[in-house]
């Protein structure tokens, strides 16, 4: 009886990877690349920060019912180096046409094609911009920056993607939920300015080169650190919505973590900044519309817009934990968000 349910607990614990940096690490990025952007955005930014913070996640919870969502979230890249060796990341053809071309839409879809839907969704907000549509580019905004956060991650470039085929099951979830959890309060996430992106589609391999150059720090030092850590000491028992998950102890996290030396907060600030830059860059190639001229009085009952910042002297936002969010938000005044983002231009 007891294996069993530890079985069962396995399994559970195995398909936390589904959750890209988890709900709080998604949240949090969107929300902070609002602050990135110019003041001919921002406000309208702002506006609906609610609703960009926590439609964050939608991708992650389609992904059952939506056939074509999986493949988006990730790029098996190393399933291509029997064509193109380990250098196969920087040799990938950049566009959709060239690579549906050499490998088939069906391989595409089968190993993952998140750059690509990036560049996707970036043409669809550039229309939505163009087309002044609120509801659509709320949505695309929320959602390119849930692909942009996973496409930054480094266990989303691998066949590996939870270390089951190096005995590290676990690891995934470990990496980008457990690990910001404990530690994201303390991570220097300020970005300075979203910039204009010439090349927008390349931009987004550039992120997927970054994660994957970081992989294999990423699993070497967890089996590294298992070698030396006592076993009963690496795994612990928790409550996660009413479910006894298994998860890795604090004080193996800690050891991994500073191991990593900055690897998580230095991901989760390129995803914020790449978040910012892609929001940027679409509304410029969209012709810079007058987004003021959309927060006017017909949306005074918008249920996309938040209430909380409806204080003009900036009353602290807070944003509503999701379910199945087990991190804590931050809670933090407008005035000093403008405070440390002007200490670091
Ligand atoms: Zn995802």
């Amino acid at each position: 009886m007891r294996n069993y349910v530890l079985i069962v607990l396995f399994v559970l614990s195995s398909q936390t990877y589904v959750h890209a940096w988890g709900f709080w690490g998604h949240q949090r990025i969107n929300r902070l690349a609002v602050f990135t952007l110019p003041p001919e955005m921002v406000g309208f930014y702002k506006y609906y920060i609610g609703y960009i913070t926590e439609n964050s996640v939608n991708p992650d919870k389609r992904r059952y019912a939506v056939p074509d969502e999986a493949p988006r979230h990730y790029i098996d890249i190393d399933i291509y180096y029997k064509f193109y060796g380990d250098s196969a990341v920087y040799k990938m053809p950049r566009y959709w046409g060239e690579a549906v071309g050499k490998f088939t839409e069906d391989t595409l879809k089968a190993y993952g094609i998140v750059p690509w839907h990036i560049f996707r969704m970036k043409n669809d907000l550039t229309r939505a911009f163009e087309k002044m549509d609120v509801p659509r580019i709320l949505r695309l905004s929320a959602e390119i920056g849930h692909y942009i956060a996973d496409a930054n991650v480094p266990l989303h470039t691998t066949e590996n993607y939870n270390g089951q085929l190096t005995n590290q099951i676990g690891i995934h979830g470990f990496w980008e939920s457990r690990l910001p959890e404990l530690f994201g309060d303390e991570y220097d996430i300020w970005t300075g300015q979203a910039r204009y992106l010439e090349k927008p589609q390349l931009t987004a391999w550039e992120a997927v080169i970054n994660a994957h150059l970081a992989l294999d720090s990423v699993l070497r030092f967890e089996k590294e650190l298992t070698k030396v850590f006592p076993e009963d000491k690496k795994f612990v028992y928790e409550q996660r919505n009413r479910i006894n998950m298994r998860t890795y102890t604090k004080e193996f996290s800690k050891l991994y973590h500073d191991k990593l030396a900055g690897q998580v907060e230095r991901r989760m600030r390129a995803s914020v900044k790449m978040v910012g830059d892609f929001w940027l860059t679409c509304w410029i190639d969209a012709g810079k519309p007058n987004l003021s001229n959309l927060l006017d009085k017909k949306h005074e009952n918008d249920p996309m817009r938040n209430p909380e910042l409806d204080n003009p002297n900036g009353s602290p936002t807070k944003v509503r934990p999701h379910e199945g969010d087990t991190g804590s938000m931050e809670t933090i005044t407008p005035k000093e968000l403008r405070l440390r983002l002007m200490a670091r231009r």
